[in-house]
C-alpha cells in the first residue's frame, strides 16, 4: 500500500514537471559535436541479442546496421561489440578463426559495411579481442595436441604432472595463471595436460612463443586495416601470463600497444583488468583505457545505501570503505593513475556483460536506475553503457540471463526481437519497450538521452577534472566538473527523500539548471531537491 502511494506520488510529481524538463531538452544545442573520441559516450552490443534482420530469432550485423540511426540519435559516439568471430559457444568467447565472422552474424563484407555506415555517423567500432586464449576446436589447438613434434605444439602450454607440481611450488618454470591444479586439462592421447584458465574449452595461448606474438599482431593488423575497425576491448587482460609475472602482463601490452600503433596511430585499446585501481593503474601504459571498476562500484554502493561511500575490487570480489567519500575516493584512485601517467582515458561504466543488470542490483527501481545514470554520465572518462540499459533491461545472472534480447516494440510488432532465448527477466510485465518509452518524456530511456545530449554538448562533461564540492550531508554527492571558462555543479540526493541545499557564496554564480531530474531549479540559492533525484548547474 505504502509502495503505492509512493508511485502515485511520483505520477503527481511526473506530470507536474513534465513541462518544465520538455522546455528544458529544447532550449539545448541540437548539434552535439563538443565531445571528441574517445571522450564520447560508447555502448557495448551483444549482437545476438540486438536485432535479427531475418527472422532467424538470432540478432545478427545487418539487424545492428538498422539501428545505427537510433544509436547516433540517443548520442553514441563509439560501439564495443562483444565477440563476432566464429565460436562454438553462445557468447563467442572462445575463438575458432580470427579472420572471419560468426556465420550466425553475417560475414566479412556486411560486417566492414557495418564499420563504414558506423563511420558515416559519426560512431567509432570497437570489437572484443580475444587472445589470452582460443578455442579448443581451433585449428592451432587440434595441430597442438595432435603430437609433441607438431607445427603448433608450443602455441599452447603443456606440462607433465612433475612440471605441474614444480609450478605449484611457484618456481614458475610454466607460463600459466595459478597453480590450481584444476586449471590443468586432459587431452586425449597425451600423456601431458594443457593449461586453460577458464576452462578446458578455452586453452590458453603460450605467450612466451614469440610466434604467438607475432599470431596476434598480424590479427590486430588485419582488422584495423582490412576490416577497419578503430580499436579493440582486450578480454581477460591480467591473465596473459601467470599471477606471479605481473611485469611480463604490463609489459606484453606496451608491445602489443606499440605494434599495433606502428600501423594505426590512434588504434585505441581498453582492457579488462578485474582489479582494484593500485593494480591497475600499471597497466596503462600497454592499455590506455581500462575499466574502472572501483569506480563501478563505489557508485553502486552508494546507490544501494544511500550514503556516499566508495568501494574497491578485493581478492574475491569488492569491499565497501565507507569511512572514504566517493568523491574522496574517486580522487585517490584518480591520483593512483596520474602518477603512473597523464595518457590515459578511464572507461568507465555501471555494469556490463559479466555483472547483474544495474536495474536488478537496485531493487528494479527507476529513479535510482536514473539517478545511477546521472552518476555515470557527469563524471570524467569515456562512459559506457550495457545495451538495453538505457531502457532499464533487467537481468541477473547466470549469465544467459543479463544478456537478454533487447525490447525494440510491443510483442506483436516486433519482428525485430531476437528469441534465441526465453528471457526471465527482460519481460513486457518488467521492462517497458523502447517505443513506449520513447513517447514518455519521464522514461529512463529520455532520463539518459538527456543525459549523454548534454555530456555531448559540454567541455566540461566530455573532458573538465573533477574537484569535490562538499555539498549537504553523507547522502548527498556532489563535485565540479570544470574545462577552460566552463564549470559545473553537480549535486546527487542518494536519500528516499526530499532534501533542501543551500549554495554557498562562492557557488551563488551558478544559477542556470542545465538539467535536473524532476525539473528542480535554483531559487534565491536554494535548491530542493527530489529523493534520487540530480541537478547540474552552470
Ligand atoms: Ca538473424
Amino acid at each position: 500500500m505504502r509502495k503505492l502511494l509512493f508511485i502515485l506520488i511520483l505520477i503527481g510529481l511526473a506530470f507536474s514537471c513534465n513541462t518544465t524538463i520538455e522546455r528544458k531538452s529544447s532550449e539545448l544545442p541540437t548539434v552535439s559535436n563538443l565531445a571528441q573520441w574517445p571522450n564520447v559516450v560508447m555502448y557495448e552490443i551483444f549482437v545476438q541479442s540486438f536485432v535479427d534482420s531475418d527472422g532467424d530469432s538470432i540478432g545478427d550485423i545487418k539487424g545492428m546496421m538498422s539501428k545505427l540511426d537510433y544509436l547516433q540519435d540517443l548520442g553514441i559516439k563509439g560501439i564495443w561489440l562483444m565477440p563476432i568471430m566464429p565460436s562454438p559457444s553462445y557468447h563467442k568467447y572462445d575463438v575458432t578463426d580470427y579472420y572471419n565472422i560468426h556465420p550466425d552474424y553475417g560475414d566479412l563484407d556486411i560486417f566492414k559495411e557495418f564499420v563504414q555506415e558506423a563511420h558515416k555517423r559519426d560512431i567509432k567500432v570497437v570489437i572484443d579481442m580475444i587472445i589470452n586464449h582460443s578455442s579448443n576446436q581451433h585449428p592451432w589447438f587440434l595441430d597442438s595436441k595432435s603430437g609433441e613434434n607438431t607445427e603448433k605444439r608450443d602455441y599452447y602450454i603443456w606440462a607433465n604432472d612433475e612440471e605441474i607440481r614444480r609450478f605449484s611450488t611457484h618456481e614458475k618454470k610454466i607460463t600459466g595463471d595459478s597453480g590450481n591444479l584444476t586449471q590443468w586439462h586432459e587431452a586425449e592421447d597425451n600423456d601431458k595436460k594443457f593449461y586453460g584458465f577458464f576452462t578446458g574449452m578455452m586453452p590458453d595461448l603460450n605467450f612466451d612463443n614469440p610466434k604467438v606474438r607475432q599470431e596476434v599482431v598480424t590479427i590486430g593488423k588485419f582488422w584495423l586495416e582490412e576490416v577497419g575497425v578503430d580499436g579493440f576491448r582486450l578480454d581477460a587482460a591480467k591473465h596473459i601470463y601467470e599471477d606471479s609475472r605481473v611485469k611480463d602482463n604490463q609489459e606484453w601490452w606496451k608491445v602489443y600497444r606499440s605494434e599495433l600503433e606502428a600501423f594505426k596511430p590512434d588504434n585505441y585499446l581498453v582492457g579488462e583488468v578485474w582489479d582494484n585501481s593500485e593494480f591497475v593503474a600499471p597497466f596503462l601504459h600497454g592499455l590506455p583505457a581500462l575499466f574502472n571498476f572501483d569506480l563501478a562500484f563505489s557508485m553502486l554502493e552508494s546507490i544501494k545505501r544511500e550514503k556516499s561511500v566508495s568501494a574497491y575490487i578485493s581478492k574475491h570480489s569488492w569491499e565497501v570503505d565507507d569511512s572514504t567519500t566517493f568523491e574522496a575516493g574517486y580522487k585517490k584512485n584518480q591520483a593512483i593513475y596520474l602518477n603512473e601517467t597523464e595518457d590515459y582515458h578511464d572507461a568507465i561504466f555501471l555494469s556490463n556483460h559479466d555483472q547483474n543488470r544495474i536495474l536488478s542490483v537496485l531493487d528494479r527501481d527507476i529513479n535510482k536506475g536514473k539517478l545511477a545514470a546521472s552518476m555515470l554520465l557527469t563524471m570524467p572518462g569515456t562512459p559506457y553503457l550495457y545495451y538495453g540499459e538505457e531502457i532499464g533491461m533487467l537481468g541477473m545472472k547466470p549469465d544467459p540471463n543479463i544478456r537478454e534480447p533487447f525490447l525494440w516494440k510491443d510483442a506483436q510488432n516486433d519482428t525485430e526481437r531476437a528469441k534465441w532465448i526465453n528471457s526471465e527477466y527482460s519481460l513486457e510485465s518488467t521492462v517497458d519497450p523502447l517505443s513506449r518509452q520513447m513517447e514518455d518524456s519521464l522514461s529512463i530511456f529520455n532520463h539518459y538521452k538527456s543525459l549523454i545530449r548534454i555530456r555531448n554538448t559540454s567541455k566540461a562533461l566530455s573532458f573538465g577534472d573533477f574537484t569535490q564540492a562538499n555539498y549537504g550531508n553523507s547522502s548527498v554527492i556532489s563535485y565540479y566538473r570544470k574545462k577552460d571558462n566552463e564549470q559545473l555543479l553537480i549535486i546527487h540526493n542518494l536519500s528516499d527523500r526530499h532534501i533542501s541545499i543551500q549554495l554557498k557564496d562562492t557557488d551563488a554564480g551558478l544559477t542556470n539548471t542545465l538539467f535536473s531530474t524532476w525539473g528542480e531549479t535554483v531559487k534565491n540559492r536554494q535548491i530542493d531537491l527530489e529523493a534520487y533525484s540530480s541537478i547540474i548547474l552552470n
